[in-house]
């Protein structure tokens, strides 16, 4: 069989590209006759990889001087207690925006470290299809938390919260350069590699030197480990680092470069978003469960007309027919991990950057004989 597109929200797939060259240095790296896997992350060879890495994320995310760039590990979920660990230490008080499951997490996560959450604003309302707009955030909160790209619900902030003086976090997991960010609007941003960026291992993490407090000033019980300080004073190599992830991630780093950039990703992805939600607006038998202003440009969930609402046992049933035939017939056509998340349901479309433009319209082409065949 050969090479998919997978569709999957995470971990994700990668440029071939990439994979190919990875493939090729697998026995033998630029000479060393050892695999990056097998390096001592303290050699001559490895060192200048991932110092590589971290010039190629400040380039292309224009990361201003005054922000270190640090890759540890424990993924998004981590960040979540880093974040209360690390930031949440004057008045123990954070604002949320509560905008799905992720958002949600990192809240309880802060609760439970023992800090006092304000959620500030929610889309719970209806079953979080859109993004609350914030006006201007004010209070005596140590930062204001947002999810920038919430990967379930296929929502997306078209606009950047004014908080002020109070430093802005944002979980940029599954969004991550597919389009240029200002940085110098966050206090600090975080994001699993899986999604857009590399294999699953590392987390990279922007943060505001100004904002890393020493260890013995993090929320008290905080591990040496999950300091930012502890990261930032050793160049991310206080401990063995995710070696061959972050070789995978700086090959992707020069992908992204080669194909113009922050701005070049924006161009392919809102392209391939346009063509996939035109045709979902336009369908008598699917609609995009994302509402117009706030739909995100990398994970486009959809329903079928099957998925009504009603709750009588004959539709459930219905609708869980349609949307397995249709898991099941794409897969069979080499479109795979479709499957909708249980919260939304239907179907699920991640069409990170490594998607291409033929891919996507693949997925329509089978999505409308599909439909024809099941008015
Ligand atoms: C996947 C995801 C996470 C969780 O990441 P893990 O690396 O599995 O902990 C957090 N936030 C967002 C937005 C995600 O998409």
């Amino acid at each position: 069989m050969g090479r998919v597109y997978n569709f999957s929200a995470g971990p994700s797939c990668l440029p071939e590209e990439v994979l190919r060259e990875c493939a090729a240095e697998m026995m033998d790296y630029n000479g060393t006759g050892q695999s990056v896997m097998e390096m001592s992350h303290r050699s001559k060879a490895y060192e200048p990889i991932i110092q590589d890495a971290e010039a190629m994320i400040r380039k292309l995310m224009k990361v201003p001087d005054n922000y270190k760039v640090l890759f540890v590990q424990g993924g998004g979920s981590t960040q979540f207690a880093m974040v209360a660990q690390n930031l949440g230490i004057k008045h123990k008080k954070a604002a949320y925006i509560e905008t799905g499951v992720w958002a949600k997490k990192a809240a309880a996560e802060a609760k439970h470290l023992g800090l006092t959450v304000d959620i500030i604003a929610s889309s719970k309302d209806k079953n979080y299809s859109y993004i609350p707009r914030v006006e201007k955030v004010t209070g005596d909160y140590d930062y204001v938390y947002i999810c920038f790209n919430n990967t379930i619900m296929g929502t997306h902030y078209e606009y950047i919260p004014d908080t002020g003086d109070i430093p802005l976090v944002a979980d940029i997991s599954s969004c991550v350069l597919s389009e240029p960010l200002d940085v110098s609007k966050f206090g600090l941003l975080f994001a699993g590699a899986q999604k857009n960026l590399a294999p699953a291992g590392v987390t990279l993490v922007i943060v505001r030197e100004d904002l890393i407090p020493e260890l013995e000033d993090c929320l008290p019980g905080t591990p040496t480990m999950l300091a930012y300080k502890t990261h930032a004073d050793n160049g991310s190599m206080y401990n063995t680092p995710p070696c061959y992830t972050i070789y995978v991630l700086g090959k992707v780093l020069h992908w992204i470069e080669k194909n113009g950039g922050a701005e070049g990703m924006a161009d392919l992805n809102r392209a391939k978003a346009k063509i996939l939600y035109d045709y979902l607006d336009k369908s008598d038998f699917y609609h995009a469960t994302a509402e117009k202003g706030s739909r995100s440009l990398m994970n486009v969930p959809f329903l079928t007309k099957y998925s009504t609402g009603a709750t009588d046992e004959e539709s459930v049933a219905k609708e869980k027919a349609i949307n397995d035939k249709f898991v099941k017939e794409a897969t069979a056509a080499g479109l795979v991990n479709l499957k909708g998340h249980r919260l939304v349901g239907g179907m699920r479309a991640s069409i990170y950057n490594a998607m291409t433009i033929d891919g996507v319209k693949s997925l329509i082409d089978f999505m409308d004989k599909f439909a024809a065949e099941n008015k």
